[in-house]
């Protein structure tokens, strides 16, 4: 600071200031006292002007060069009365002249500082001067408007001119404002001289006279371009989806909970639709995400089209839309669904290529005052589940009995991941028998769950289980067990038959299953001859995947059945290509062929088929006498109420303990 204070000092100054010294010295030696005055005169206005442009260290500075200079010069002339009362003088004028040295030195810096913020590029001051109504603008202006300084002073009025169209109103009530004594901000944007729209901060203050009039306005223009462009983009992040361009979930959210207040306010009907399409992640996995992505925003310009102006259509996730829709009745509604089903189900185009990606569409409708935006959005959320179990591309209104039915779907779930570790599974065991001699030739082992909830049939929960992927850890149970109550069957006394274990396509399917059924077998230390795996025909969906692993089972020694053999629709191709043990038809053949000659006779075929291709037939579902009387002709095995319900092992246990006479004796 202080070091700057000498630098600025000009050097002119410093070269007069060195010759006035040299000039001095000369003149102390040389010459008589009475010249002295003037050398001082001249000595103090260096010292004033040295504090001009050096400040207060500047002045000092070259005094203390003086005074060096005026003490050795003392020294070497003879102190006398007079030079001591100079000295006084000389120190009071030069006191007097830093001081006012350093006064004007520190007006002048503040002014400069003053000019530089009036030069600064990115801001310009401003006044209005009220009475000649004429508007006088600092340097920034020219840079502000991309301008030079010569188009300025042709045309004053430029910056009026160059205000969007759109925010003129903006700028003229606030001139409202100011000329009533309001200080104003306001945000407008104008035209840069390069074409680009640029947002400009104004901030203004009016100044009064004494009377109270406004006489003068002064203000600062800013731009603000970069820090508006910055928030769009925040903005844009925060509530638009960047694929489609739709607003997000947040966006939709915070509407609807603003829209909900209105309608209550105004007692409107407001609806909210879920929409999901149903094979989108198909599409994603053959396409690929790119054809994926340009489905969606395909989708998105197709579901706008459909809808109103004023409905509102937002991404929620993925392939999921919410739609909010306000101000239509029931029936309304209800069309809109229809007209969206409709279109939403001719082919896209993409890459050439056509797809077809059918919507499930759940509806909530504002019934209950209570409900908030996200209740609202969860309601349309379950409907469009309803919808898809109800086979896809179909439309689903929301109501409180769906609502149990999710709820509940929903505990069971929870509780069932704890079921393992709570102790809450069971097995029952269900005699499998030889119907021409009623001999047991086997059980098949069915899982039973009782929690909290009570006795849960597997119906209900093995789905859940399939779905969360529990049924792995589950199934691996199961045939745990299974493994466990055949070696218990041997220590027992009881007969040896093989245990049926039902397998999910899932638990099929999964990476290591073939590992897993090894180790746990081992571990178990039972013979895999003992053990059939029963694999519905859904797992042959997956053809291609199924059979090695079925192949591998095989091999490993564990039976392979077919359950509920003949209602898929690709029972034949499946045994044409792999080997299998045995064959369960079921139940629904026989519930039939009683009353329908046609089932019958296919009943007899299958049978046939069976035989044929030397794979072991059960029929499942074996209820009557009638029936076994049927079924008695084959060689078959069966089982069923008939013989017994699934039972607990120990019951299972004693059943099983002269069974032939039991059975025979039905
Ligand atoms: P499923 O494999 O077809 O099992 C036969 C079902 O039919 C059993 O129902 C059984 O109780 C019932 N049933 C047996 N005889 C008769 C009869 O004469 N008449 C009638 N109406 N029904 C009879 P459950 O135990 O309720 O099991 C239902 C389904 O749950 C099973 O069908 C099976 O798909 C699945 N499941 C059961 N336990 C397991 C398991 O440990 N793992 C897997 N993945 N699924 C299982
Ligand atoms: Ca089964
Ligand atoms: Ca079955």
């Amino acid at each position: 600071m202080t070091k700057l204070g000498l630098k600025k000092i000009p050097l002119l100054l410093w070269i007069v200031g060195a010759l006035v010294i040299a000039t001095s010295i000369y003149i102390e030696t040389n010459t008589p006292l009475d010249t002295m005055g003037l050398y001082w005169t001249i000595n103090i206005i260096l010292v004033a002007l040295f504090s001009y442009f050096g400040g207060l260290f500047g002045g000092l500075f070259f005094f203390m060069i003086l005074s060096g200079i005026y003490l050795v010069m003392g020294l070497m002339t003879t102190p006398n009365e007079l030079s001591l009362n100079n000295s006084m003088t000389h120190a009071i004028g030069l006191f007097i002249a830093i001081s006012l040295g350093t006064l004007g030195w520190k007006i002048r810096t503040n002014e400069m500082q003053l000019t530089k913020l009036f030069e600064n590029n990115d801001i310009s001051f401003w006044t209005w001067d009220l009475e000649s109504n004429e508007y006088t603008f600092s340097e920034g202006y020219a840079s502000i408007y991309g301008v030079s300084r010569e188009v300025i002073y042709d045309n004053p009025e430029l910056w009026r001119e160059v205000i969007h169209p759109e925010d003129k109103a903006i700028v003229l009530e606030a001139h409202e404002q100011q000329k009533s004594g309001k200080k104003t901000t306001i945000t407008y944007r104008f035209f840069h001289s390069n074409g680009d729209i640029r947002w400009m901060q104004d901030r203004a203050t009016p100044h009064k006279d004494k009377n109270g009039v406004v006489t003068r306005v002064d203000g600062v223009i800013y731009d603000i371009t970069s820090q508006v462009k910055a928030e769009q983009k925040m903005n844009q992040l925060i509530h638009y989806d960047s694929l489609t361009g739709l607003t997000n979930k947040n966006w939709f959210q915070n509407y609807l909970d603003t829209a909900l207040i209105s309608a209550r306010k105004y007692n409107r009907a407001l609806a909210v639709m879920f929409i999901d399409f149903d094979n989108f992640k198909r599409v994603n996995d053959t396409l690929g995400h790119s054809a994926g992505d340009q489905l969606l925003i395909q989708i998105a310009e197709r579901i706008k089209s459909i809808l109103r102006e004023n409905d509102i259509v937002s991404r929620q996730s993925g392939d999921e839309f919410l739609v909010l829709i306000e101000g239509r009745n029931f029936e309304e509604i209800e069309d809109l669904a229809k007209d969206i089903l409709l279109k939403m189900n001719s082919p896209y185009k993409i890459d050439g290529t056509e797809i077809i990606s059918t919507p499930s569409i759940g509806i909530s409708i504002n019934l209950d005052c209570e409900d908030d935006a996200g209740v609202l959005i969860k309601k349309a959320d379950f409907a469009m589940f309803l919808a898809k179990e109800n086979g896809k591309n179909n439309y689903q209104f929301y109501n409180d009995e769906l609502n149990q039915k999710m709820k509940r779907k929903m505990i069971l779930e929870t509780y069932l991941h704890k079921a393992i570790e709570k102790n809450e599974l069971t097995v029952h065991y269900q005699p499998q028998f030889d119907i021409a001699t009623f001999r047991i030739s086997g059980a098949e082992v069915l899982l039973r769950w009782e929690c909290d909830m009570g006795r849960i049939p597997p119906d209900e929960f093995i789905p859940i289980a399939e779905e969360t992927g529990l049924i792995i850890p589950i199934g691996e149970w199961v045939l745990r067990q299974a493994c466990r109550d055949i070696k218990r069957f041997k220590k027992n006394g009881l007969e040896s038959f093989p245990i049926s274990v039902n397998i999910s396509t899932r638990q099929l399917m999964a990476p290591n299953f073939i590992e897993r059924v090894q180790t746990i077998i081992k571990e178990e230390q039972v013979h895999p001859k003992y053990v059939t795996l029963e694999i519905t025909e859904s797992a042959f969906l997956y053809y291609e995947d199924a059979k090695d692993n079925i192949l591998a089972l095989r091999k490993l020694g564990v039976g392979v059945s077919l359950d509920d053999f003949g209602i898929g629709y690709s029972s034949l191709s499946m045994i044409r290509n792999i080997e299998i043990d045995e064959l369960k038809i079921d139940r629904s053949f026989l519930n039939d062929s009683l009353k329908n000659d046609r089932v019958r006779s296919l009943l007899e075929a299958i049978i046939q088929i069976g035989k044929k291709i030397n794979t072991k037939v059960v029929i499942e579902g074996i209820e009557t006498k009638e029936q076994i009387e049927m079924l008695s002709v084959h060689k078959l095995f069966g089982q069923g109420y008939y013989y017994s319900k699934p039972i607990p092992i120990d019951e299972f246990e004693e059943w099983c303990k002269g069974s032939l006479e039991k059975a025979k004796s039905f």
